[in-house]
């Protein structure tokens, strides 16, 4: 609401594209390496306090000239998405929830005094952009377009300020499968020595500030063996004086965790949104599914806090079912273990297995929504 509507709007009908004459070459799917490769075009739209948002442009890939002094280089005047554009078996193009991740991204751009944008005309423009690339999409199921909406403060300053100028543009990049011969279950470090966010911080916010930071401890991670880190946010109970040790996210995936309590009750936990951690948009749709589909079976979902030391003693009792962790990339990302402060904690996978029973059902019914294989709001035909 105390949106400028001067600043959200984008003239649709200003739209102008210019083809490449070069056409690249498709990659061979099975050489697809994320994020290496990207398709033909670009969508870029200027953004100036005196005009607001310019014209959009399609435009070939192309490099971007910025001064040196320009504020994204010194200041991290910079905000991202990533989202997907999937074919179905018809051969329709379709986007999952993009209306998630246009909200998520006037948040972030909010956040760092960037401009905020008309989410519905940057839907239909995306998607007319990833119209263009429809080639690059396989058909193969697992296979999609992965979308890098981006902007960045483009002033010429070295003044800390609010940008008086933006960009806001949008690459694409041919994605494989994140799991080409079936699920891997992955083992993660809980990081105790730094942490990733903090109440009243920016780690609900899609930064790239908050991700450089994040490169030194999923170093030190592999040293050990552990293919990702958990941030753990330590805190001192109250009443106890007991330290805590809080999950709340892994690198690029919301966490979520299966108990079996002692009365027999199952329950499907994940962190709070208390400011801390990233929205997922798998998130948002493990939870929504979950209600609809497990709590009829006696399941309890919830959104609460939830500590190593519970999970701990969980998997100590043979009550630990499974923890999987649930992003864009990978859909969900089942956990094997986790080390924790010396300790190994066996997340309830058998030696044999690569996935628990609802990180499986989970992935199949995000899946066959994504891929159009069942109807559903949340799949939006181009
Ligand atoms: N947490 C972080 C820090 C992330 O970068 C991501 C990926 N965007 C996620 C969680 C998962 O979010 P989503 O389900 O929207 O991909």
């Amino acid at each position: 609401d105390s949106l400028d509507p001067r600043l959200i709007s984008i003239d649709l009908s200003g739209l102008s594209v210019t083809p490449t004459s070069t056409p690249k070459p498709l990659t061979p799917h099975n050489e697809l390496v994320f994020g290496r490769t990207f398709t033909d075009h670009m969508l870029s739209i200027e953004w100036t306090t005196q005009d607001g948002w310019h014209p959009p442009r399609i435009t070939p890939y192309q490099n971007l000239s910025l001064d040196p002094a320009t504020c994204v280089f010194h200041y991290a005047f910079e905000c991202f998405e990533g989202m997907k554009a999937y074919k179905d078996k018809s051969g329709d193009v379709r986007l999952f929830r993009p209306d998630k991740n246009m909200a998520r991204m006037n948040r972030s751009s909010a956040r760092i005094a960037l401009p905020t944008f008309d989410s519905e005309a940057m839907i239909r423009l995306i998607g007319q952009f990833v119209k263009m690339e429809e080639r690059f999409i396989p058909s193969e199921r697992g296979y999609s377009l992965y979308i890098r909406p981006t902007m960045i403060g483009t002033q010429r300053t070295l003044g800390v300020g609010p940008p008086g100028s933006a960009l806001l543009y949008v690459i694409a990049s041919p994605v494989g499968p994140y799991y080409p011969t079936g699920f891997k279950a992955i083992s993660l470090e809980a990081t105790t020595y730094a942490v990733r966010a903090w109440p009243g911080g920016v780690g609900n916010a899609k930064l790239g500030a908050n991700y450089a930071p994040c490169i030194v401890p999923q170093m030190q991670a592999a040293t050990r063996g552990l293919h990702q880190n958990l941030w753990i946010f330590e805190e001192v109970d109250q009443k106890t004086g007991e330290k805590l040790d809080y999950l709340t996210e892994v690198g690029t995936m919301n966490l979520f965790v299966a108990i079996k309590h002692q009365d027999g009750t199952k329950e499907l936990v994940t962190a709070p949104l208390d400011g801390t951690i990233l929205e997922g948009v798998t998130r948002d749709s493990v939870l929504a599914l979950a209600r609809e589909r497990l709590e009829p079976q006696g399941w309890q979902v919830n959104e609460r806090r939830c500590t190593m030391q519970e999970v701990s003693a969980a998997a100590a009792e043979g009550r630990l079912m499974e923890v999987f962790g649930a992003g864009t990339a990978a859909v969900v990302s089942p956990v094997r273990a986790i080390s924790w402060r010396d300790r190994m904690i066996p997340c309830g996978l058998a030696d044999n297995e690569e996935a628990g029973p609802v990180a499986r059902q989970m992935k199949d019914w995000i899946e066959g929504i994504q891929y159009g294989d069942e109807e559903h709001s949340w799949s939006v035909r181009i």
